[in-house]
C-alpha cells in the first residue's frame, strides 16, 4: 500500500497533474500546485458534480460566495470558539502533533496487537480455526482488546470534557513517544484554533480581523433568503456551491488529502422540520450513487455512521474510500437541524425564517448537507485508476483507467511520421476536432512511446494518420484500456469522442 501511495506521488509531478507548492522555495506544507493535467481532472470533477447537482435536480441551485465573510459569522457558527484541535510538541524533536491522533494511534496498535495474534493462530490452526472464538476466549487477545476499549473510554471522556491536562495525562500514562526523537519529553496539550486570519483595513485605522473560510457552507446561510427569495424557491430546495476553504490543519503529512487549502464542494438542502431524516437517508443513498458512477470498484466504498454526533447535528455518515493508506473520510453527510440559522438569526438579529404557503406560517428550516473535498476526490480518482501493465510482449506499460469523461486530454493526434503530408493532415483534424475536445498533439519519438505517454496521463484514444490516411480518409483509432485499434473514417471521429466522452453517459447512471 505504502507503495502504491509513492508511486502515486511521484506519478503526480512526473506527469504535471500535482506540484509542491512553491517548490523552488523548497515547497510549503500541505500545500499544492496542480498541474496541466491535474487542473482538467480536478475541472472534470467539478463539473461532474456541479451537473448532477445543479444540472439534474431543478429544486438545487448555485452560489458563488466570497471568501471573506463577516468576523461575526464565525461566531454565530461556533467556529471562533470551537474549530480547535487539541496540540502536543515534543520538545526534542520540536515536532507538533494532534494529542488526539497520538492517542487514537495507540488504541489502534492495541487492536492490530490483538489481531496479529488472530492471524498468528490462524496459521498455527489451519482450516479448523475459529477466529470468533478465538477472539472472544484467548487470553493475550483479550488483553489488548480490554487495553484499547479502556483507553477509548478514558479519551472519549476527556474529549467531552475537554480535559487537556487529562489527555497529556493520558500520553504520559501511555508512554507514547514522539515517532521523530523517539523520546516521551512532551509540552502540555493546547488548544488549537484551525482558521487562518489576516486584517482589513490598515492597522492605523483600527483593522478588523478576519478569517479565511474554513468551510464554504457558511456562505450558503447567510444567502440563504436572498437565494430563496430572489429565486422564488419552495421547500425543500438546495444551493450548492464549490470553492476554497482553509485550515491550518497541524498535521498534515497525506499529500493532498489534507491540506491547508483546498476546494470543497457542499451543498445545504432546506426541509420542513420533522422531514430531515427522510432527505439525510435519501442524500446518503445519493450520494454514494453519485461516487459510483464514477466506475471504480464498490468495495474502495462504505459508509461510517456517526454514533457520538456534533452538538447541532441528529443524524451524520461519512463517505470513506479505500485511499492507499487505508480507509479515510472522503464526504461527509449530516443533518444539522436549525442550528446555523437559528444562530444567524440571533447574532445578526434578522429573521431567517421560511414563511411555508401551504401551512401559512414562518419556521426556520432544517438542513441536510452533503460535503465533499474536491481534492480528496481527486486523490480517490487518481490512486485506484492507476494501474502498472505487463503486457502479452513482456513489456510494461503505466496508465490511468480514468472515465473517458474525466480524462485530462480526450485523444491525441499524432502522424506516424513527421513527413509526406501526414503532419499537415494531422494539424487539419486538430483544428476542427479542438473545437470540441481537449486533444494533444504529438509527433516525437516512435508511435508506441507517443502510446505510452499518452496512457500514462488517462488519454482514452489515440488517433494515428499513416500513408492510408491521405489516400482514402481513414485513420486508425486506438482504445487506451484495451489497446485495440480499429481502422475508421475520418469523419466518425468526432461522433465517437462525444459519445464516449460527454459527462451524459455518466449521469444517465444517476
Ligand atoms: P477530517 O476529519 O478528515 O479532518 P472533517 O470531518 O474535518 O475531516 P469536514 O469538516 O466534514 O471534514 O469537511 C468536509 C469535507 O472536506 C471532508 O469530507 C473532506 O473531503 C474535505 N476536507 C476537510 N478538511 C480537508 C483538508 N484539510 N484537506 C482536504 N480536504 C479536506
Amino acid at each position: 500500500m505504502d507503495d502504491l501511495f509513492k508511486k502515486i506521488l511521484s506519478h503526480s509531478k512526473e506527469y504535471g497533474f500535482v506540484f509542491q507548492s512553491s517548490d523552488i522555495y523548497d515547497g510549503l506544507g500541505a500545500v499544492y500546485d496542480y498541474g496541466q493535467n491535474g487542473v482538467e481532472l480536478r475541472k472534470n470533477l467539478r463539473e461532474y458534480w456541479w451537473k448532477a447537482m445543479v444540472q439534474l435536480n431543478e429544486e438545487i441551485v448555485g452560489l458563488d460566495s466570497a471568501i471573506f465573510m463577516h468576523p461575526t459569522t464565525w461566531k454565530a457558527s461556533g467556529h471562533t470558539d470551537a474549530f480547535n484541535d487539541p496540540l502536543i510538541d515534543n520538545k526534542d524533536s520540536k515536532k507538533r502533533y494532534r494529542a488526539d491522533v497520538l492517542i487514537e494511534d495507540q488504541i489502534e496498535k492495541y487492536r492490530l496487537k490483538a489481531e496479529k495474534e488472530v492471524e498468528k493462530a490462524a496459521k498455527r490452526f489451519g482450516d479448523s480455526f475459529d477466529a470468533d472464538l478465538y477472539r472472544s476466549t484467548n487470553p493475550k487477545v483479550l488483553e489488548n482488546l480490554q487495553k484499547a476499549e479502556n483507553l477509548r473510554k478514558r479519551f472519549a471522556q476527556s474529549a467531552e470534557a475537554e480535559d487537556l491536562k487529562e489527555m497529556q495525562q493520558i500520553i504520559l500514562d501511555e508512554a507514547i513517544v514522539c515517532p521523530v526523537s523517539g523520546s516521551k519529553n512532551w509540552t502540555e496539550v493546547r488548544q488549537f484554533n484551525l482558521m487562518f486570519s489576516t486584517e482589513l483595513g490598515s492597522v492605523a485605522d483600527g483593522a478588523m480581523k478576519l478569517y479565511l473560510r474554513p468551510e464554504t457552507a457558511q456562505g450558503i446561510f447567510v444567502n440563504f433568503l436572498n437565494v430563496q427569495k430572489t429565486g422564488r424557491m419552495r421547500l425543500p430546495f438546495g444551493i450548492a456551491q464549490t470553492g476554497k476553504a482553509f485550515r491550518n490543519e497541524i498535521v498534515a503529512r497525506q499529500f493532498i488529502f489534507r491540506m491547508r487549502e483546498f476546494e470543497q464542494m457542499e451543498m445545504q438542502y432546506f426541509v420542513k422540520p420533522g422531514t430531515e431524516i427522510e432527505w439525510y437517508e435519501h442524500w446518503k443513498a445519493k450520494r454514494i450513487q453519485w461516487h459510483l458512477s464514477l466506475g471504480l470498484s464498490s468495495s474502495f466504498y462504505r459508509y461510517h455512521d456517526h454514533d457520538k454526533l456534533a452538538h447541532y447535528a441528529n443524524a451524520a455518515a461519512d463517505i470513506e474510500f479505500d485511499f492507499p493508506f487505508g480507509f479515510k473520510e472522503l464526504e461527509g453527510i449530516h443533518s444539522r437541524t436549525d442550528f446555523d440559522l437559528k444562530r444567524h438569526e440571533e447574532f445578526s438579529g434578522k429573521k431567517m425564517q421560511y414563511f411555508d404557503p401551504e401551512l401559512n406560517e414562518s419556521y426556520v428550516p432544517f438542513v441536510v448537507e452533503t460535503s465533499v473535498g474536491l481534492d480528496r476526490l481527486f486523490l480517490s480518482v487518481l490512486s485506484r485508476s492507476y494501474d502498472e501493465e505487463t503486457l502479452e510482449d513482456g513489456s510494461q506499460r503505466t496508465v490511468l483507467h480514468l472515465p473517458a469523461p474525466l480524462a485530462p486530454i480526450k485523444a491525441a493526434i499524432l502522424p506516424l511520421v513527421k513527413k509526406d503530408g501526414m503532419p499537415e493532415l494531422a494539424r487539419k483534424i486538430q483544428k476542427e476536432l479542438s473545437i470540441h475536445f481537449n486533444l494533444q498533439y504529438d509527433e516525437k519519438d516512435a508511435i508506441g512511446r507517443r502510446y505510452r505517454r499518452q496512457d500514462a496521463i488517462g488519454t482514452p484514444f489515440c488517433i494515428t494518420i499513416d500513408p492510408q490516411s491521405l489516400e482514402d480518409g481513414t485513420i486508425t483509432i486506438r482504445e487506451r484500456d484495451s489497446m485495440k485499434q480499429d481502422r475508421v473514417d475520418l469523419n466518425s471521429i468526432k461522433e465517437r469522442l462525444l459519445n464516449e466522452c460527454s459527462m451524459e453517459s455518466m449521469l444517465l447512471k444517476l
